[in-house]
């Protein structure tokens, strides 16, 4: 048993090689059996259990694989020509090419680059292996989109014979064996360190973030790190002249929260490398869901109905993304005294369409527009399930199906032209995007549980 080998915890030269899992002592560059020089080492390696684990360039990592042709080519995975990259292999990102980037420009930057149209129920597949591997690992597994997740490893250290950080590592050698693509895996005390970490060696990274050097690795990074902190956000930071995390971490909280309300509170405690969010499974999955909060708070059915549709369609396109569907629709909205209304309606059969999502949500809406005056807005589905028994073809509703194709359409021409290419006629030249909501708050929760305060 690896318990039983008595390793010392604290000594930072302590490691082990990522690619034969030998133990390594002392202050060795390489492996000492087989030469390797990817040694895991560092003062926590042995007591640290949280991880974010990330697949490399994952469109473009299975399509590579399916083809061992493209292996040492540029590749890109997106819309073409007038399209945007959703993923840019390793090679073309060398030469430029980011995700996100109009497909011309990506182009111009690499101009050899094979471009594929991305094939989204390939990805959720071998993505979803990925997860079977994980969730062997430990029940605690929060998945954030179709290639990473949060693991918890706390406790599983019997279960494996092995501390946290080799069963990581080993997990690594196995996805590459077994799956043929590569991740990167961060290993902290916390999950917004986690995340840090797995992004910060990619490809085939595996970074450790631990309590003795956060704060001073923080001190030096910019503020967009920080979770929430978007273009927008950071534009008024940097308005007050707060571009890295140790000019927050010199500040008082009373003082962040008076100008940011509740973000201050968040980048007082990130920025200090503070947070007890935990791990939620994928099993206790229980909505997915999005909301916003106005600058000022509202009332008609004028402002609240396009944004509850433009909500809709976001969640609607995340539980697409995830490959999910929910069978009963949840309303929210929080009054400006800060009372909170959630209304709930469930459907005949799980949905991922943003109309159903919609006209359910218009429906519960109507019954709570009484003049009350709201400063939040959200929408939601819980009764999460795969994907696999949503929106059947309905029979009495011959125009089911036809949404069901539009929205996919509309999905396809988003990721090509961005969110704000296609707008419905609810959303269409409406002020909600005009609107400022508060920063980068609109993005509301991902899949799964919103943000908990810490
Ligand atoms: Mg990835």
């Amino acid at each position: 048993m690896f318990a039983s080998m008595a390793i010392p915890v604290n000594d930072p030269e302590h490691g082990f090689c990522r690619d034969c899992l030998r133990l390594q002592s002392g202050p060795v560059r390489r492996c000492e059996r087989c030469g390797s020089p990817r040694l895991a080492r560092h003062a926590e390696l042995y007591g640290l259990h949280l991880a974010h684990i990330d697949c490399d360039a994952f469109y473009a990592a299975v399509e590579k694989r399916d083809n061992p042709a493209l292996r040492d080519k540029p590749v890109i995975i997106g819309g073409g020509k007038r399209g945007v990259v959703s993923t840019a292999c390793y090679i073309a990102r060398i030469q430029g090419v980011r995700s996100a980037m109009p497909m011309f420009k990506a182009l111009e930057a690499c101009p050899e680059a094979i471009v594929i149209k991305p094939d989204m129920e390939k990805y959720v597949r071998v993505g979803r292996e990925v997860r079977a591997m994980m969730q062997a690992l430990t029940p605690l597994v929060e998945p954030i989109s179709i290639d990473e997740a949060f693991l918890d490893l706390a406790g599983t250290e019997r279960l494996h014979g092995l501390p946290p950080a080799l069963v990581l590592a080993r997990f690594a050698l196995q996805v590459e064996k077994e799956i043929g693509i590569t991740v990167s895996t961060g290993l902290s005390y916390c999950k917004f360190l986690a995340k840090v970490a797995s992004d910060f060696r990619k490809p085939r990274g595996f970074s450790i973030i631990g309590e003795v050097e956060a704060q001073e690795f923080l001190a030096e990074q910019p503020v967009t790190l920080i979770w929430g902190v978007g273009k927008a956000f950071a534009a008024v930071l940097e308005r007050d002249g707060i571009r890295l995390i140790g000019q927050l971490q010199r500040m008082e909280r009373n003082e962040l929260m008076r100008r940011y309300g509740t973000m201050g509170d968040r980048l007082y405690h990130l920025a200090r490398g503070e947070d007890d969010r935990r791990i939620h499974a994928d099993r206790d999955t229980k909505s997915v869901s999005a909301e916003t909060t106005f600058d000022m708070d509202l009332a008609s059915a004028d402002d609240l109905v396009p944004v509850l549709r433009s909500l809709s369609e976001k969640v609607a396109a995340r539980l697409r993304k995830a490959g999910l569907a929910g069978r009963t629709v949840v309303l929210k909205l929080k009054s400006a005294d800060f009372k909170i209304r959630t209304r709930n309606r469930q459907l005949g059969d799980p949905t991922r369409l943003a109309d159903r999502i919609f006209s359910t949500g218009l429906d519960l809406l109507r019954r709570e527009m009484d003049g009350t005056r709201y400063r939040l807005l959200g929408i939601g589905v819980s009764d999460i399930s795969d994907d696999g028994k949503a929106d059947p073809p309905d029979l009495v509703d011959v125009q089911a199906r036809k949404r069901a194709l539009a929205e996919g359409a509309i999905d396809a021409l988003r990721d090509k032209f961005g969110g704000k290419a296609v707008e419905t006629g609810y959303t269409f030249g409406k002020g909600h995007r005009g609107r400022p909501a508060r920063p980068d708050e609109d993005e509301g929760p991902e899949v799964q549980h919103p943000w908990e305060r810490i």
